[in-house]
C-alpha cells in the first residue's frame, strides 16, 4: 500500500488517495477549532489520540456487528480506512441535554433523557450545518428513506455500544456525532471518527468534562482531559 496524493484537508484531518482506488489514508492532526470554525487553536497530541481511540472504538464496533471503515492503523497519527462517498449528515445522538440542545431550547444541561435523542444536521460549512429532519433530508436527496432508518438504528446501537464500553471505563457519554457513507458496492458503513473532538465525555465520578468542551470554552488542561481519555480507554 503506497500512499499517493493529499485529496482534502479538512479542520481536523487530512485525507490522502493510496495505490488502490478503494482506499484512503486519513491523517489525524493536533488542529483544533469551534464554534463554526471562529475559534482555533492548536491541542498539542490530539491527532494521536484521536486516532487511537477512534481506531479501537470502531474496532469495537465491527465486534458488535456494525460495518466501519477501519482498516488498519498504520502509525501514530494515520489510518488506512475503506473510501466512501460520504452522506452530508451529521448524526447527533444525545443522551443528556448539554451544547446546542439546552442553548436551543433553554434548558440547563445535565437533564438526563428516558430514551436518547437522535438528530440529524446537513453537513453544509457555507449553511452552518442547519438541523433538519428526515422529510428535509428526503426532500434534499441527501439519502433515501431507507437509509435514513438504517442510520437511525446503526446510530441507536452504536449508543448503546459505546454507552457500555465508556462507562467501564468510568466515562458518561453525554451527546456524539457520527458521519455514515456509502461503498461502490452500494453498502452503508460508519466512517470519520468517534473521539473527544466528537463527544462529549464526562467522568461519570466527578462530572468533570474529559472532551473538547475544555477547549471550546477555555476550562483548561485541554490536553490532559485528551490523555486521561486515552489512559481510560486504552490503558495507557
Ligand atoms: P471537516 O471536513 O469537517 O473539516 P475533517 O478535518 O475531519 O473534517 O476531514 C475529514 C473529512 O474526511 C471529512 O469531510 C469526512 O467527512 C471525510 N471522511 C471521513 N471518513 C471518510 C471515508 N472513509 N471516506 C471518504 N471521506 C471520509
Ligand atoms: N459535534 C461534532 N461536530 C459538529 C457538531 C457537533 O462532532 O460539527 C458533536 C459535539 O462534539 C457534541 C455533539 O456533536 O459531542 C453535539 O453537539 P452540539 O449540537 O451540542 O453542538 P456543539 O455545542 O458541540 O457545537
Amino acid at each position: 500500500m503506497e500512499k499517493r496524493d493529499l485529496i482534502y484537508e479538512g479542520k481536523a484531518k487530512k485525507v490522502y488517495a493510496t495505490d488502490d482506488p478503494a482506499n484512503l489514508i486519513v491523517c489525524y492532526k493536533d488542529d483544533a477549532t469551534a464554534f463554526d470554525g471562529m475559534k482555533k487553536g492548536i491541542i498539542c497530541g490530539k491527532g494521536a489520540v484521536n486516532n487511537r481511540m477512534s481506531n479501537y472504538l470502531m474496532q469495537k464496533l465491527s465486534e458488535k456487528g456494525i460495518p466501519t471503515h477501519f482498516f488498519e492503523e498504520l502509525n501514530d497519527r494515520e489510518t488506512l480506512v475503506r473510501k466512501v462517498a460520504i452522506i452530508p449528515l451529521e448524526i447527533i445522538v444525545r443522551n443528556i441535554s448539554a451544547g446546542h440542545f439546552s442553548s436551543r431550547y433553554g434548558v440547563e444541561e445535565g437533564i438526563v433523557f428516558d430514551t436518547p435523542v437522535v438528530e440529524f444536521s446537513y453537513k453544509n460549512d457555507e449553511l452552518h450545518d442547519p438541523l433538519l429532519n428526515d422529510d428535509h433530508a428526503v426532500a434534499l436527496k441527501l439519502a433515501s428513506r431507507k437509509e435514513i432508518e438504517l442510520i437511525r438504528s446503526y446510530a441507536l446501537r452504536i449508543n448503546e455500544c459505546l454507552k457500555e464500553i465508556l462507562s467501564e471505563a468510568g466515562i458518561t457519554l453525554v451527546d456524539f456525532k457520527l458521519e455514515f457513507g456509502k461503498t461502490d458496492d452500494g453498502s452503508l458503513i460508519l466512517a470519520d471518527e468517534i473521539s473527544p473532538d466528537t463527544c462529549r465525555f464526562w467522568d461519570s465520578m466527578t462530572g468533570e468534562k474529559l472532551d473538547k468542551d475544555r477547549f471550546r470554552r477555555d476550562l483548561g488542561n485541554v490536553e490532559d482531559a485528551y490523555l486521561e481519555m486515552q489512559r481510560r480507554l486504552l490503558g495507557e
